[in-house]
C-alpha cells in the first residue's frame, strides 16, 4: 500500500469520480501518482493526458519521494 504526504493528497490520488472513468477526462482530478515511477504529477487538462511533476505537495508542502532519477 501507498503511503502520501497528507491526507489531501491521499484522497486525491485514490479518488475515482463516477462520471469520468479516466481521470484525465475530470475537471475535478488534480494530481496523479504513478506507481511504476513513484512520480506525483499535476494533471493539465488540455485534452490530452498531460501532466507536470512535481517535487513538493500543493497542499501539505512536504517533499515528495519522488525524484530518484538516478535508478
Ligand atoms: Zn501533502
Ligand atoms: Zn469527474
Amino acid at each position: 500500500m501507498d503511503e502520501h504526504c497528507c491526507e489531501l493528497m491521499t484522497s486525491q490520488i485514490v479518488r475515482h469520480c463516477d462520471d469520468h472513468e479516466d481521470p484525465f477526462d475530470c475537471p475535478d482530478a488534480l494530481v496523479r501518482f504513478d506507481a511504476g515511477s513513484r512520480e506525483y504529477g499535476l494533471i493539465i487538462h488540455d485534452g490530452g493526458t498531460s501532466t507536470i511533476g512535481i517535487a513538493f505537495c500543493p497542499w501539505c508542502g512536504n517533499r515528495l519521494p519522488a525524484s530518484q532519477r538516478d535508478h
